[in-house]
């Protein structure tokens, strides 16, 4: 490409509202623009970078035997109010009506819309499994809209959909992916770690986040130095803010309407037998009822969390009882023992209420603010991992590290959350109608362009890895008046094109300071200068990445590209 014809409009000087290394380099060497907050434009430098992303993903992903599809980025509400995830999502789901004045949602995932696909046409298990992905346009309308691409509110994500008749098949693909993630993230030379994410069970076998290893990351992981162990430590604590899954929405959705749901407390029990860390929360809905559910993601001697968390909500929701929540005081405690499951929770809790026992001093139950040492002591929970750093990693190799990341990647084992509520259902081999088991698996494609692009650079501007560099090599003759130059510029030009590397050619008539600076900025793995000897037939050659300088005879260069 002749680079007097694309559009690279570089700045001298670095924006003022960029506050990350990416974000401004990104800005400075005219690879995107910012539209409005959150909102950006991939420019031609851009967008090569991102598309040589997405092209790494997909080779991944068919890889595994995984389809791509496009689904629609408008979605009608009604599939949305089928899970109850209308309500549930909240203000970052971009709502709109049509001329009609029916609703739709801008796509911020895709479990909806494609479990809806699906039941309708995938009706055997002869069918299964099938692993279905796009790439495609998001929108989530964040709160803190930052970082440039790293949190935009549209960005762009891979997300992936495997069905399955059987949780074998759906661990194999589960797998599977984890595997295609880590092909993925090291073909892009990124220091990442795959961390056992929050699912509400601890063992972490159903979620995993791909971190990228960063100063500038969001989350905080702990990771052995020593082997594959890794955890976001938001596991261990209790989080101030709460989405809720779909089963809470289903409840809550019952007492209010959407708007009036705030969550007011969120505690967590600790349950050794079942393995599992199950959340409690407390919603304070239109100032006046509290709702308390439990919440796991697993069936607990044999009784499904679903369930039970239906069957209590509405139960106790009575104004008095609210109060009587809401006044309720946890004082020093002894430590929280739960022999069962969590309907004997959501029963303690009621009964806590109804005989007015305020708060969690009956074994067994624990109402709100549960702590660590406190309410309970950790070595009671061999399972549960309070880890410091300077630890002895729990697999026992290693010392733990702390780290802040970023998260460029999720996958996660949905089972049958999106199917049951939808009536996703297939036929088994002994003709009974099950639910799918379903799996879904994300990638940021811009997020991870930003990571990129925040690791591999210098205080003079990108080095981008072949992978994704916008061209392979930045030919840069030094004046344009100089007819020799010129003609040896011309012919290289024409022959790298031809041997398929990807050439950004500067043809244009600018000092060469400035050439020099903007081919700093854009950081192409290999730059070819022509300049004095271009009349003994003879370039200079700089790699990025090193430094190092070599002087090439102009026959030479191809054999020295390949
Ligand atoms: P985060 O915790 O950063 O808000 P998330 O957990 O909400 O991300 P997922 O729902 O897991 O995100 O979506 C899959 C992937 O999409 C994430 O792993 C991340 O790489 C990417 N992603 C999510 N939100 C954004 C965003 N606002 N801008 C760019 N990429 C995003
Ligand atoms: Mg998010
Ligand atoms: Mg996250
Ligand atoms: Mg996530």
């Amino acid at each position: 490409m002749k680079q007097s014809l694309t559009f690279i409009p570089t700045l001298r000087e670095t924006p003022a509202d960029a506050d990350v290394k990416s974000h401004q380099l990104l800005l400075r060497a005219g690879f995107i623009r910012q539209n409005t907050s959150g909102i950006y434009s991939f420019l031609p430098l851009g967008k090569r970078v991102l598309s040589k992303v997405e092209n790494i993903v997909r080779e991944e992903m068919d890889a595994i035997n995984g389809v791509e599809v496009l689904m629609p980025a408008m979605q009608q509400a009604e599939l949305w109010q089928e899970t109850g995830r209308w309500y549930s999502y909240g203000p970052e789901l971009m709502r709109l009506k049509d001329r009609h004045n029916r609703e739709f949602a801008l796509g911020a995932t895709h479990e909806e819309v494609i479990t809806s696909l699906l039941r309708d046409e995938i009706k055997s298990y002869k069918k299964l499994p099938l692993t279905l992905y796009q790439i495609q346009t998001k929108f989530r309308d964040e709160k803190r809209p930052r970082f440039g691409l790293l949190r935009g509110r549209e960005f762009l994500m891979k997300d992936a959909y495997s069905f399955h008749a059987t949780r074998e098949s759906l661990d194999q693909t589960y797998d599977d992916m984890v595997q295609a993630y880590t092909n993925i993230f090291s073909r892009l030379g990124l220091n990442f770690r795959a961390v056992i994410a929050d699912s509400g069970a601890i063992g972490g076998k159903d979620t995993h986040e791909f971190m990228v290893l960063s100063e500038i990351g969001e989350d905080t992981i702990a990771y052995s130095d020593a082997s594959d162990f890794a955890a976001n430590i938001e596991m261990a604590e209790v989080k101030a803010s709460y989405e809720l899954s779909t089963e809470e929405m289903v409840a809550v959705e019952k007492v209010a309407t959407p708007d009036q749901k705030t969550i007011e407390q969120v505690s967590v029990f600790l349950n050794k037998d079942a393995n599992q860390v199950i959340k409690t929360l407390v919603f304070k809905v239109d100032e006046e009822l509290v709702i308390v559910l439990a919440r796991g993601d697993h069936e607990i001697n044999d009784i499904k969390v679903k369930n039970a968390l239906q069957a209590k909500v509405v139960e106790f929701a009575t104004e008095e009882e609210v109060q009587q929540l809401l006044n309720c005081e946890v004082g020093s405690l002894g430590p929280v023992n739960i022999p069962t499951g969590i309907k004997v929770i959501a029963d303690h809790a009621v009964a806590a209420i109804r005989n007015g026992i305020c708060g969690a001093n009956e074994a067994g139950f624990h109402l709100v603010n549960v702590n660590a040492e406190r309410d309970f002591t950790v070595d009671q929970f061999e399972d549960l991992r309070f880890i410091m750093e300077g630890d002895s990693s729990p697999d026992g190799n290693g010392t733990i590290v702390f780290a802040k990341g970023i998260e460029v990647g999720h996958v996660f084992k949905l089972g049958t959350t999106y199917s049951e509520p939808m009536n996703g259902t297939f036929l088994d081999d002994n003709g009974r109608s099950k639910p799918y088991i379903m799996g879904c698996y994300g990638i940021g494609v811009s997020r991870v362009m930003a990571a990129v692009a925040e690791q591999f650079q210098d205080e003079k501007g990108f080095i981008w890895p072949s992978a994704v560099s916008p061209y392979d090599v930045h030919l840069v003759p030094i004046n344009t008046k100089d007819e020799a130059q010129v003609t040896l510029a011309d012919d290289l030009y024409k022959v790298i094109k031809e041997n398929r590397f990807d050439v950004l050619y500067d043809d244009r008539a600018e000092r060469a300071g400035v050439k020099f600076a903007d081919s700093d900025l854009i950081g192409l793995p290999i730059r070819i200068t022509v300049g004095k000897k271009a009349i003994e037939g003879l370039v200079e050659v700089k790699i990025r990445k090193t430094g190092e300088v070599f002087e090439w005879k102009k026959e030479e260069v191809l054999d020295h590209l390949q």
